[in-house]
Formats: structure tokens, C-alpha cells, sequence
């Protein structure tokens, strides 16, 4: 058992509460971190609201990166000592996870948002309120984190910690939409819709993909010109009342992908028609879940397709790791994307994050 200090989301729209509270031995596969940073995303805040995920009193918290300090019996790949970013988790045995697709793992729901262990045990002890645990795998946004061998990718010792928060979810889905789900040739053409965390990394990959026209559509000026030292060769402002002919006309009859990183409707019907016949998309955005999408039949006959990619298809053992290296290369520097405060700090990172201040908050323990 080792004793944590956690930021608790108790009700909807409302700041998180510090509670102390006790945090059960890793058994198992499951691992003990130390945390040391943590992004904060917009999922965290539909957890918070009710919209997704266990309801409160629940631990927020996804993008966890941290020191392994202690490990079950039956972990393999993982050391004390060894410095981690966690992820979604998945199971590692289902058709999902056998066929290379862990984030699809049709255990999704057992690993990731019942509030509890995968095992089913209660990972808070002591705890009569009974908080909600293992967000995501994980529940980040507290000094320890109880997650488990499948959800934790290495980092090398020398990799800042406090940069590496946002790799297990935002970097992690912007990237890996384009690089595992999109897999654009050289000199493909790509509009993204949304330049928060997403939408940056989604152009950044795109420019490590060599595509030839990156457009960034966004209502803030300061984000599209930061898109644009980031690979966007094009911004657009989203207030224009002709933003799919504009991109039509950059691209030369429409995008050979489209990305939304917003999820409102009219976004996402226009991330659809400024591709072109054949063209691809893939809808990252959740704010419409729930909600029907009404897209006009004329736009899916000439071959588009329309995807999901959650944490953008990757194996993040696998994946984190290669977007550590084009980091370390100079071909990623998601870290341009990075406000940090101290955990004490939580819910002024959350305000400025939800007034758009910032695009990743990044939390720093002491
Ligand atoms: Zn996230
Ligand atoms: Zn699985």
C-alpha cells in the first residue's frame, strides 16, 4: 500500500478536490508509478462532466508518465526503476489485440472505465466514498498510479519525463491517425480541422509524411500561425463562410484527407466535403457523442471512407517509442505544445485549458 495524494473530480463543472487517500500493491501484471507528469485532455473534463466514463466521485487523468516502483509477479517487460508513458490499456488476448489492433480491444471497457482494477479488486483502500479508479488504465492526475504491463511503453532514461506526458493520448491520436490510419504517400494533400493538441500533432506527422499541402483550420489566429511554424502550409480562418472551396481550391478539387479534431457537426460535415472523390477521413473529435451525424449519401458514392482512430490506432509500445525518436530527431516537437504547472495547480490548468489559454496543460509533481 503506499499513500497518495489524488485530484478527485466530484461533480460536474466543478474544481477537483485533493483527497489522501491509500493505493493497493501492483499484483499481477499491473505496475506501480511514481508519477511524475501528466497531460491534461479534453477527456478528462467529459469524465469529470459525466459525459464519458465512470461516474464521480472518479480520479481523472490519461496521459501519465512516470517511475516504475514496484511490479506484479507476472510482469515481464517492465524494471523498477524503469521510466514509463502510460496509455490506453487493453487486454492483450482478444481477436482485437491478437490482430495488432490493442486499441479496439473488445475488453475495452473492463481495462478502462469501470472505476476499478481490470481484476476487479478496488485499487483505493480505505476508501468508504468508493472513488472511481484506473481511468483510462491509469488515473493520473494523483502522486502514484496503479496501471498495468499493457498500457505502459518505455522511455529511454534521458527523455525529459515532464515533455513526455502528452505522448499517451494527444500526441499519440493526432500522430497515429496519420501515420498508422491515414498513411499518406509524399506529396499527398491533408486539411485538419481543430489546432489543439490533436489537430498539432496530426500536422506534424503530416509533415514528417511529406505531404505537400497541410491545411489548418482553426478560429484562433494565434493557433493557425503556431500550426504554421509547426509543417501547416496553409491556414484558414473557420469563421470564413467558404472554407471547403478555399480548401477545394488549395488542393485542386479537394483534400486526399481530412481530419476533425473539433467534433462539433458542421465541423465534421465540412471535414467530409473538402475531400476529394476518394478521399479519406477520419472523425477524432467526441463533443457530438451521442448525436447523429446527417451526411448526404452523394458525398460516399465515389469511394470516401469515414473512420474512427482511437489513440489513432496504435500499439503504444511500439508506437510511443518512434515518436519519442522523431522528437529526439527535431521532426516532432510536440513539446512546443506544453504549459506546465505544479500539481497544486491543477484547476488553474483546467480553467485556462477550457478558456483556451493553453493547448497542453501538462501537470508536474514535486
Ligand atoms: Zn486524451
Ligand atoms: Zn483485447
Amino acid at each position: 500500500m503506499v499513500k497518495i495524494t489524488a485530484a478527485v473530480a466530484v461533480k460536474p463543472k466543478a474544481p477537483l478536490e485533493f483527497r489522501e487517500l491509500e493505493l493497493a500493491d501492483p499484483e499481477g501484471n499491473e505496475i506501480l508509478v511514481r508519477t511524475v507528469a501528466t497531460g491534461i485532455c479534453h477527456t478528462d473534463l467529459l469524465l469529470r462532466d459525466g459525459i464519458f466514463g465512470p461516474p464521480a466521485p472518479v480520479i481523472p487523468g490519461h496521459e501519465g508518465v512516470g517511475i516504475v516502483e514496484a511490479i506484479g509477479a507476472d510482469v515481464q517487460g517492465l524494471r523498477v526503476g524503469d521510466h514509463v508513458a502510460l496509455s490506453q490499456s487493453s487486454c492483450g488476448f482478444c481477436g482485437d489485440c491478437r490482430r495488432s489492433h490493442p486499441m479496439n480491444c473488445q475488453n475495452y471497457t473492463q481495462y478502462n472505465l469501470t472505476g476499478l482494477r481490470p481484476n476487479g479488486k478496488k485499487a483505493l483502500l480505505c476508501d468508504e466514498v468508493g472513488i472511481g479508479s484506473n481511468f483510462v488504465g491509469q488515473s493520473s492526475f494523483a502522486t502514484h498510479i496503479l496501471a498495468t504491463e499493457n498500457n505502459a511503453a518505455q522511455l529511454p532514461k534521458d527523455f525529459d519525463l515532464t515533455n513526455a506526458a502528452p505522448l499517451g493520448c494527444g500526441m499519440a491520436t493526432g500522430a497515429g491517425t496519420v501515420i498508422n490510419a491515414m498513411k499518406p504517400e509524399i506529396g499527398q494533400t491533408i486539411a485538419v480541422f481543430g489546432a489543439g493538441a490533436v489537430g498539432m500533432a496530426a500536422v506534424m506527422a503530416a509533415k514528417v509524411r511529406r505531404c505537400s499541402k497541410i491545411i489548418i483550420i482553426d478560429l484562433n489566429e494565434q493557433r493557425l500561425a503556431m500550426a504554421k511554424t509547426l509543417g501547416a502550409t496553409h491556414a484558414i480562418n473557420g469563421r470564413d463562410p467558404d472554407v471547403v472551396e478555399q480548401i477545394h481550391a488549395l488542393t485542386g478539387g479537394g483534400a486526399d484527407f481530412g481530419i476533425d479534431a473539433v467534433g462539433i457537426i458542421p465541423v465534421i460535415l465540412n471535414t467530409i466535403k473538402c475531400t476529394r472523390a476518394g478521399g479519406h477521413v477520419v472523425l477524432l473529435g467526441l463533443d457530438a457523442l451521442g448525436k447523429d451525424i446527417p451526411i448526404p449519401l452523394d458525398l460516399m458514392v465515389f469511394n470516401r471512407k469515414i473512420q474512427g482512430a482511437i489513440l489513432g490506432d496504435q500499439i503504444p509500445q511500439l508506437f510511443i517509442p518512434q515518436l519519442v525518436e522523431l522528437n529526439q530527431a527535431g521532426l516532432f516537437p510536440f513539446q512546443k505544445l506544453i504549459t506546465k504547472y505544479p500539481f497544486e495547480k491543477i484547476n488553474e490548468a483546467i480553467a485556462d485549458a477550457e478558456a483556451g489559454r493553453v493547448i497542453k496543460p501538462v501537470i508536474v509533481f514535486n
